[in-house]
């Protein structure tokens, strides 16, 4: 639908995106929803020898040179295979990566990204802790400077990837005294000694993806593994959170339109009173709803990717990779759930992938920042670009437009 938005160059990659979903086995799909399979490698080497993975970075370090745009579409078909499959496609190639590129030396780039996209190796991120996952700057995981290495011991839970990853990017506090964003450091640690992987959640959806508690007990982090400056880790939590939601937003939509094409043709065929479902418009409206919501979610990922890729305003940048992540995961949900329900019965069944693909997608809103924690950061951005100070237009004094606008008696605000 949106294609006439990509260039010669992104159709290509998408076809090549596609060509890559088709050859995956459906046994790979199920065995991983039954946790037959903990961690996808082969899914991961097999999509790094089609050099698909970290399309936005370089040629140098093993990208295409291409843009978030480009990035998007891929997360999209991804998304396709299941959400899962997109999780761990993300973790490594997009986020992990990402940070790599952006605030890494040349070495570091080389060891870690450069295997990594083409499916050599394999990563994780680690933000969430046992004791929370929004309150990112209470970390309480740390690493002591001990001249010539740092100490890290701490514990972090649900990482994707924790089971299979062979390194790790750790944030970790490095500054008990300094106030909370300002004593945290981000590293990039080896699968050594002390580092242990537990692959002990039964989770509702998402099987499969290594979804593991790490335990970080005297592990020795060499001072060239440093990702950025110490206790300035704040810096890469920032920039990482475009590739968290932008993505997460992006492959969401991928993962949720398999269900509303499987609805589609379904409620074409199944007749009730003598007549196919969709001649009913309590179906064929909420079929109706679920295509458009996919489709707002399409419009919205793109023009938040172009915002990115035209690199304007930062805080606006954060207010819309926030509102996409929330608004695509939201509206992502409701047309899976409106799939399912315009199926009946069978829709709830393992018959069809629509209930594997609604368990998946549960995850959307509470992983990468929950929602709320979304909601929160909107309405921060908003209130300072918009606050009591400023005109509520920019164009023209709105407020004044209104026949009683000098009633100042009548302006009370306390
Ligand atoms: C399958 C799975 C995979 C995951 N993968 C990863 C991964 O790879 N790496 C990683 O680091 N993490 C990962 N996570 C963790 C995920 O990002 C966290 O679960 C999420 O950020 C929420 O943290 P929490 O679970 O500690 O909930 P809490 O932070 O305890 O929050 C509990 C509730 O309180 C709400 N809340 C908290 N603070 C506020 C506030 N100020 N205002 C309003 N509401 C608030 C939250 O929205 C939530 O509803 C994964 C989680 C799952 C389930």
């Amino acid at each position: 639908m949106f294609d006439f938005l990509l260039t010669k160059e992104q159709k290509t990659l998408r076809d090549e995106a596609r060509e890559f979903v088709k050859s995956i086995p459906k046994k790979m799909i199920l065995d991983m929803d039954a946790d037959k399979i903990q961690f996808p490698k082969e899914f991961l080497q097999e999509a790094g020898k089609r050099n698909l993975m970290g399309c936005r970075y370089p040629e140098k370090w093993g990208g295409r040179g291409m843009d978030w745009v480009s990035t998007c579409m891929v997360m999209q078909e991804i998304g396709v295979l299941g959400y899962i499959f997109a999780c761990t496609f993300g973790v490594g190639a997009e986020l992990v990566c990402d940070a790599i590129i952006l605030h890494g030396t040349d070495a570091q780039k080389e060891k870690y990204v450069k295997p990594l996209l083409k499916g050599e190796i394999f990563a994780a991120e680690c933000l969430t802790e046992p004791r929370g996952g929004s309150d990112f700057f209470g970390t309480t995981t740390t690493a002591q400077d001990k001249g010539d290495h740092f100490l890290l011991n701490g514990e972090k839970r649900f990482i994707v990837g924790g089971e299979g990853a062979d390194y790790f990017l750790v944030y970790a506090r490095t500054d008990p005294d300094a106030e909370p964003r300002k004593g945290i450091s981000c590293f990039l640690v080896d699968r050594t000694d002390g580092v242990k992987s537990q692959y002990l959640y039964g989770l509702m959806g998402c099987r499969g993806g290594g979804a593991a508690r790490m335990v970080f007990s005297n592990v020795k982090v060499a001072k060239q593994n440093l990702l950025g400056r110490l206790n300035q880790g704040v810096d890469i939590f920032n920039t990482m959170m475009i590739p968290e939601r932008l993505g997460t937003a992006a492959m969401t939509i991928g993962a949720a339109a398999p269900a509303v094409a499987v609805a589609t043709g379904y409620t074409s065929k199944r007749k009730a009173f003598g007549l196919p479902v969709a001649a009913f418009q309590g179906v064929s409206f909420q079929v109706a709803e679920a295509v458009t919501l996919l489709d707002a979610s399409r419009a919205m990922i793109y023009a938040t990717a172009r915002a990115v890729d035209e690199q304007i305003d930062e805080k606006q940048i954060r207010r819309l990779v926030s509102q996409s992540k929330k608004f695509v995961t939201e509206s992502c949900q409701k047309a899976v759930h409106n799939a399912m329900q315009v199926m009946g019965g069978i829709g709830y069944t393992n018959i069809y992938p629509v209930e594997r693909i609604f368990r998946d997608l549960r995850l959307a809103s509470i992983w990468t920042g929950t929602n709320e924690v979304m909601s929160m950061i909107i309405a921060n951005e908003w209130y300072k670009e918009h606050g009591h100070n400023k005109k509520t237009c920019a164009i023209r004094d709105m407020e004044e437009d209104a026949a009683e606008a000098h009633a100042a008696d009548e302006k009370i605000f306390e």
